[in-house]
């Protein structure tokens, strides 16, 4: 019997995460289907992309490109829409199977919300948008009976660690960190710090937000609260461990003591080929693993006085509300500012520490209130820079 196809939607193709998941989708062509595909403004990659793909549509965010995209594409028969809105509507697509979400930060929020109210499963790159607003995505995915895939590779670690594992409740996980460039360093050191050696990241190449984040420590206190809500843990379930070979992705703890732990070379077209198979493991030809030229795995605690954004996100999480959000706009808009020269390395934290005191407290916010928090923030952390 032949099996349909996987229609896929990637928010954010021309990205690290989504040129990765196309590399996935060419190697598996009898399993996946691309359906649609959307850029923020790399307009020839997007048309480059849709050429050899051929999705049934594709969005170009900045309208201003909407010309030169449509006229590529049109006479092979593509949809091309333009706009924040649209990225919301061409989710809903009735032939969309899963929708792959691999924007950057906050712009993930709505288009996510809306495929999941169309009933879609989510691969999820974008923790930003369980970090703004983890308790309403929750509720939606139950109500709508939508999953959620992780493609974070941590994430993906501890989703594969439970396979087999529904009826036995988790006592904690480790969530593995590389410690970035700068681990080791004191604060002495990163005063000075520009953003060509932070975006230098030791094992990862991936986008240029996520590597200031990892630089920062940012990116694992987002990544505890992603946790938190995609395997519905507390705080103190939650340990960080630094791991600078990035070998082991992640682990959990059961409750005989038993830790399960998913290792591997860094890629991420494994985390993300497994969002996309699941619950298959689809043969490939990554380079493998070899324990020999590793002989040395090793482990440090993460140094939270020096890496105040880690603190600051365990903090937002315990706090809960709209804190996260909040931490969450702040990081971005210093990430920005850092990348434009305007503030120093350490200068984020105290930004974001700034913001999180300042902005009002909402203990039980709905969508219209992550949306005001975070236009709110974006406005105070702006005035503050
Ligand atoms: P990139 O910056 O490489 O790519 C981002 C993609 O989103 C691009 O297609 C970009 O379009 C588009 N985009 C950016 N901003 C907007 C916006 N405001 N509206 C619409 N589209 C937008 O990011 P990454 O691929 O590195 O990261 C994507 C997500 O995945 C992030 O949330 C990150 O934290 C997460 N992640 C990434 C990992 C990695 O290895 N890269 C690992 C784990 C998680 P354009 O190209 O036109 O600018
Ligand atoms: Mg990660």
């Amino acid at each position: 019997m032949k099996t349909k196809k996987k229609q896929i939607a990637i928010l954010g193709s021309t990205g690290s995460i989504g040129t990765q998941a196309l590399e996935v989708i060419s190697e598996h062509p009898s399993l996946f289907e691309v359906e649609v595909l959307t850029a923020n403004n790399n307009s020839s990659l997007l048309i480059e992309q849709a050429k050899k793909f051929k999705p049934n549509m594709v969005v170009i965010t900045n309208k201003e490109k909407y010309e030169e995209v449509n006229s590529a594409l049109f006479s092979l028969g593509i949809k091309v829409f333009a706009g924040e809105q649209s990225l919301e509507e061409v989710v809903e697509g009735e032939n969309i199977d899963i929708v792959l979400t691999a924007l950057v930060g906050y712009s993930g929020l709505k288009p996510t919300v809306r495929a999941i109210k169309a009933g879609k499963d989510i691969a999820l790159a974008n923790k930003e948008t369980l970090v703004v607003a983890g308790d309403l995505i929750t509720k939606l995915c139950q109500e709508h009976g939508v999953q959620i895939f992780p493609v974070d590779s941590e994430h993906s670690a501890i989703f594969q660690c439970l396979a087999g594992e529904t009826y036995n409740p988790i006592e904690k996980i480790y969530l593995t960190a590389s410690g970035g460039p700068f681990r080791g360093m004191k604060k002495a050191e990163l005063s000075n710090i520009k953003k060509e050696q932070a975006l230098k990241h030791p094992n990862w190449d991936m986008g240029d937000k996520i590597t200031i984040d990892s630089a920062s420590l940012m990116n694992k206190g987002l990544e505890v609260i992603e946790a938190k809500w995609l395997f519905g843990l507390k705080t103190h379930q939650i340990d960080v461990i630094v791991h600078p070979q990035s070998i082991i992705h992640s682990a959990v703890q059961f409750e005989d003591g038993s830790i399960k732990a998913q290792l591997g070379l860094p890629d991420m077209k494994l985390p993300i080929q497994y969002a996309l198979g699941f619950p298959q493991r689809l043969q490939n030809n990554f380079t493998r693993f070899s324990f020999m030229d590793y002989p040395n795995l090793t482990f440090e605690k993460p140094d939270l006085e020096t890496f105040k954004n880690l603190q600051l996100a365990y903090s937002a999480m315990e706090k809960g509300g709209n804190a996260p959000c909040i931490l969450n706009a702040a990081n971005e808009i210093s990430v920005n500012a850092f990348l434009q020269d305007k503030i120093g390395f350490l200068n984020m934290s105290d930004l974001i520490a700034d913001c999180m005191e300042k902005i009002t407290f909402v203990p039980n916010p709905n969508l219209e209130d992550y949306v005001a928090t975070n236009e709110a923030t974006r406005i105070l952390a702006s005035e503050l820079l």
